[in-house]
């Protein structure tokens, strides 16, 4: 019998809403997962890169809180074996930050020197032919560093995994669509799903670009909007597990995979919900990637994947509660890094639900920065 009373309802079931899922079972919570699986899902399309440490440039709270996001995929895997889950895909296979041209080289040296100025000593430079020698299809390179701590994980094996953790955890899994959510003044009281009410003490909203429209329902505004993603995957005849992913400074990055399939992405594009691959953006990807890596010119291509990326107002995540909706917490805006942010958030999210102090600051997070909702 599914449930109509529980601890905690999840609404969106991709990375980060299984995440949540995992964690708050974990922390001893009754959850309910209820997921619509629309097409364009951002989880399914990812590429996989987890590469805080050439993120150099960015605001200091994203960079810390990726920091803490790669520290806990690296220790999220043996927690996922002990619970029996499938395999996450996680590799720590180091990436390759690369300058191919001219015009690349300022923004190449702002990055390089804003990454080693975090990690002094990680990026290690290497020269043209031992970049070439670690990523074969690349062409000219004018400079190279090498993160040894980069990693690929694949988006939807990890969800999987999650999904498989957080059921070991007692957490019910439902596929439906939440359609209202349930207030008493400004207490929350449960949600609407097409299958009829489900009555919680909290609402965890990670309903990716989908959001704003859960926040309708409590007459809030999200401050988030679908990015549109296409990524196409090829194959060579190569022996691909052991490639670092190619992370050119100004154009498409290349993450590689064991049996020679290599994703190239991705477009940005403002598209609203409209989760197409069009010609133009094959087309685009198909040269860049070819420019900066001619040996994929004779690549196989196998298919086309593409996601509504959530991105929100200033370009952050959006972790924590709603100063409008008591028992409401928001944890989307994660852009084009929730393969690397989604899990930590899933682990801050159950701190704050849970009322444990979270590792780190979380203000700069939180929805109400956004304005009035
Ligand atoms: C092409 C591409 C490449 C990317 N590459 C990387 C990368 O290399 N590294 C990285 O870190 N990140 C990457 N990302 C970003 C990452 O994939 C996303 O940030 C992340 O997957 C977002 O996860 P999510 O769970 O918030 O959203 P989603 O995966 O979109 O899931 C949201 C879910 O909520 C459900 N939902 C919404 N509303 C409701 C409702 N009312 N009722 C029920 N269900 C609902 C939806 O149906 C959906 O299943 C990439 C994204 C794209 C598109």
């Amino acid at each position: 019998m599914p449930r109509d009373v529980t601890d905690v309802v999840v609404v969106g079931g991709g990375l980060v809403g299984a995440a949540c899922a995992f964690e708050l079972a974990g922390r001893g919570l009754a959850v309910t997962v209820v997921d619509r699986h629309d097409a364009g899902r951002a989880t399914d399309a990812g590429a996989g890169i987890l590469s805080p440490e050439t993120m150099g440039g960015l605001p200091e709270p994203f960079l810390d809180l990726a920091d803490l996001a790669g520290a806990h995929h690296r220790a999220l895997g043996p927690e996922l074996a002990d619970l029996g889950a499938p395999d996450p895909a996680y590799a720590p296979c180091g990436a390759l930050r690369v300058a191919v041209c001219e015009g690349d080289d300022e923004i190449y040296a702002v990055n390089v020197a804003a990454s080693t100025a975090r990690h002094p000593g990680m990026l290690e430079p290497l020269d043209p032919d031992a970049a070439r020698a670690a990523f074969p299809p690349l062409g000219p390179v004018r400079a190279a560093v090498w993160n040894p701590q980069g990693a690929r994980v694949d988006g939807r094996a990890l969800t999987a995994a999650l999904v498989h953790g957080a059921r070991a955890r007692g957490t019910e899994w439902r596929t439906g669509d939440v359609t209202g959510v349930r207030t008493a003044g400004d207490r929350v009281l449960g949600v609407d799903t097409v299958a009829g009410p489900l009555a919680a003490g909290t609402v965890v909203v990670a309903g990716g670009a989908w959001t704003p429209r859960v926040a309708a329902a409590l007459g809030l505004r999200a401050g988030v909007r679908p990015v549109r993603g296409q990524i196409v995957h090829l194959a060579l005849p190569s022996d691909t597990a052991g490639w670092p992913v190619l992370q050119p400074i100004l154009s498409h990055y290349v993450v590689a995979w064991p049996g020679g399939r290599v994703a190239l992405g991705a477009t940005v594009e403002d598209a609203g919900f409209d989760a197409r691959v069009t010609a133009g953006g094959l087309a685009g990807l198909l040269a860049e990637g070819v420019r900066v890596s001619p040996g994929l010119a004779g690549a196989t291509v196998l298919e086309t994947r593409v996601g509504l990326r959530p991105v929100s107002d200033d370009d952050q995540p959006i972790i924590g509660p709603v100063p409008e909706a008591d028992g409401v917490v928001v944890a989307t805006g994660h852009g084009a890094n929730g393969l690397l942010l989604g899990p930590v958030t899933g682990r801050l999210v159950a701190d704050l639900v849970t009322a444990s102090p979270p590792p780190l600051d979380l203000t700069p997070f939180a929805p109400a920065r956004l304005g009035p909702t």
